[in-house]
């Protein structure tokens, strides 16, 4: 089998490649090397993936490069490339979000119907939900993203469905719940967070620490984005992938504090536009379709996080 990942020097999408090549994909890797967060920290996650010579990459845009030629061959695209994060996508921004996860995720779709590509998995978000009126959210509520980056992924999603009910492309849509674990970009809250305990920077708490997230293990997101890529899946479907245990800011700080042995300095800000109160996943269609469910809990994956951070601040 021979897989595309875009966004493949990102978070998720290194651990997704990874888990390609450990079950014997021949992987190429596609990324533009945004300049979001240091470009040195995703080529630095591309080097373990590069020792593995089932592994090439090319540096290249979604938004310019010839994507049928990229795509050419493949069995299975998984599409991470994204502008991520909401707090950006206001203003000015919107028009980054626009062009890297709406336009981008359009000329992906157009060059895959011309191919015989058997599945095109998209990397679609929680925050399609924006403040729902229940929890935990199921796939048929009614979406209504709080945040222009959540709208993005909306149109994603939509257009994923659309090349699916006009042109039977075969693409899934994997509703991600708050990621983290090794690698999760710096500018998240975990990750933050495990710095701020570790070297005494204060935390910006956006908000008074209530907000409830579900936290999802990275490695448990890429096992069901790679399964989508193989299984049995209506064409245009779309899944929660969720940690299933929903907490709050303020247990995720204890846990980071209790996981280094470090108390986190905490500097409060007022409630930032965009993020949500709650997010909250209904996993029953991906526990039923792909037999997924999270495997590694909040504590332990905090305490795997920890130590690659520890590790990669010792050799900084
Ligand atoms: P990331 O920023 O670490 O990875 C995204 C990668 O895509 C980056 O390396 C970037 O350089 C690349 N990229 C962006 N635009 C591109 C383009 N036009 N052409 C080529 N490469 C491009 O982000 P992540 O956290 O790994 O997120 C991966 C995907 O998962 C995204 O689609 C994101 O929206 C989605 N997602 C993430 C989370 C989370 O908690 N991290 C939650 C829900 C959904």
């Amino acid at each position: 089998m021979y897989a595309i990942v875009t966004g493949s020097a990102g978070f998720i999408g290194s651990h997704v490649s990874e888990r390609l090549l450990a079950q014997g994909f021949d992987v190429h890797g596609v990324d533009c090397l945004t300049p979001y967060y240091d470009p040195d920290v995703k080529r630095g996650n591309l080097r373990e993936l590069e020792a593995n010579d089932r592994f090439t990459s090319v540096e290249a845009d979604l938004r310019t490069a010839d994507l049928e030629e990229l795509i050419d061959g493949a069995d299975v695209v998984y599409h991470l490339a994204a502008q991520p994060g909401v707090r950006g996508s206001w203003a000015d921004g919107f028009q980054r979000y626009v062009e890297h996860n709406v336009l981008a995720t359009q000329r992906l779709l157009e060059a895959a119907r011309t191919t015989d590509l058997s599945r095109l998995v998209y990397a679609s978000s929680s925050s399609v939900y924006g403040n729902a009126e229940r929890y935990p959210c199921q796939e048929s509520d009614e979406p209504s993203p709080h945040s222009p980056y959540g709208v993005t992924k909306m149109s994603a999603e939509h257009l994923c469905r659309a090349y699916a009910d006009n042109f039977g492309l075969e693409t899934v849509s994997l509703r991600y719940f708050t990621v983290y674990g090794p690698r999760q970009r710096p500018e998240m809250a975990a990750s933050r967070l495990i710095e701020s305990a570790l070297t005494g920077e204060p935390f910006p708490l956006f908000g008074d620490g209530s907000a409830v997230r579900d936290f999802t293990y990275v490695g448990d997101i890429a096992r069901a984005t790679v399964d989508a890529g193989l299984a049995d899946v209506p064409a245009g479907e779309v899944m929660n992938v969720g940690g299933g245990a929903p907490v709050s800011v303020a247990q995720l700080i204890d846990l980071v504090a209790e996981a280094t042995g470090h108390e986190v300095p905490v500097d409060q800000h007022g409630a930032s536009p965009g993020d949500v109160q709650r997010t909250g996943g209904d996993t029953s269609r991906v526990g039923e379709v792909l037999e997924w469910e999270p495997h590694t809990d909040l504590a332990e994956g905090v305490r795997r996080q920890v130590q690659a951070q520890s590790h990669e601040l010792a050799l900084a």
